[in-house]
């Protein structure tokens, strides 16, 4: 028997992916598909939504009887709930919900004393290689190097910079000793402000439907060093959720990250 899934924040763009792929996929049975209670499309499959046969569950509101995990890409305070649901019925959880506020992490950090969670603002397997290295370059390039990340995201995203811009600073800072968050200094404006020593200048784009960029740039005098990631799909967070999602079904109660399940620590 295949273990059972449910997709929290299913109507949204990531979830109807992530549905789409676990139905291809094979790897588990979709049990759930919830998303907000007064969605439009509340009532209707949720395999026709996401574009694949019907699947015999309808997108709503509530969580069914049980579950083996949960994937969430909905909103902060909505991921927090899924947490708690997931505690009661002993659920293992993903989530990939961005912008989560420190109570917000609280909450998913008690309930990863009972059940195992995984937690990342990206999932993609080469933005977790760029979180695993971009810290160790800056420390070997040294302060000398100017430090300056820039990401672009689709117009409707709402957290600004991305989860994963700051998991690049916060990488950074870890490996040269800069304080975090207190050395970013996000954007520039104004007639007098030169750049910093020890600083990290961060920039968000927001244009059209742009998926994800996320880049470290290192200037020094005489020479840039850049260290870019584009997503072209969100298949490749989808298929990180997924893998995310099967690794964690195996571990230990406790709070996890993309590293862990790619063994990149
Ligand atoms: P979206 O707006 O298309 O989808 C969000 C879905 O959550 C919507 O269907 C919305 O109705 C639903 N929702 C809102 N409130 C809810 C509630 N109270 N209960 C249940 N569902 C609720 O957004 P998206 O592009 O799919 O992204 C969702 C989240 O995932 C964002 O935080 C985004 O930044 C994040 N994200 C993370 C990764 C990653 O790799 N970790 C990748 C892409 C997006």
């Amino acid at each position: 028997m295949r273990p059972s899934l449910v997709i929290h924040g299913a109507a949204g763009r990531m979830g109807r992916r992530i549905l789409a792929l676990a139905v291809e996929e094979q790897i588990f049975d979709v049990v759930g598909a919830v998303d907000h209670p007064g969605h439009p499309d509340a009532g209707k499959d949720a395999g026709t939504l996401a574009g694949v046969s019907p699947l015999g569950i309808k997108l709503g509101g509530e969580f069914p009887q049980k579950a083996s995990v949960v994937i969430d890409f909905s909103l902060p305070q909505a991921a927090a709930k899924t947490a708690e649901w997931c505690e009661k019925c002993g659920a293992a959880l993903v989530v990939g919900t961005t912008g989560l506020e420190r109570a917000q992490m609280e909450i998913l950090t008690a309930a990863a004393k009972k059940i195992a969670i995984v937690q990342a603002a990206n999932m993609s397997l080469g933005m977790n290689l760029l979180f695993s290295i971009v810290g160790k370059v800056a420390a070997a390039l040294g302060p000398e190097y100017d430090i300056e990340i820039t990401e672009a995201h689709h117009r409707l995203k709402k957290d600004a910079p991305s989860g994963s811009a700051l998991s690049l600073a916060k990488s950074i800072c870890e490996s040269t000793g800069r304080d975090y968050p207190g050395c970013l200094v996000h954007g520039r404006q104004g007639k007098d402000v030169p750049r910093q020593t020890g600083t990290i200048g961060m920039h968000a784009i927001r244009a059209g439907d742009i998926v994800g960029k996320h880049a470290v740039i290192y200037g020094t005098q005489g020479e840039t060093i850049t260290i870019s990631h584009d997503a072209q799909s969100r298949d490749t967070f989808a298929r990180g959720a997924l893998r995310a999602a099967q690794w964690v079904l195996n571990q230990k109660p406790g709070l996890y990250s993309m590293q862990d399940v790619l063994g990149l620590k």
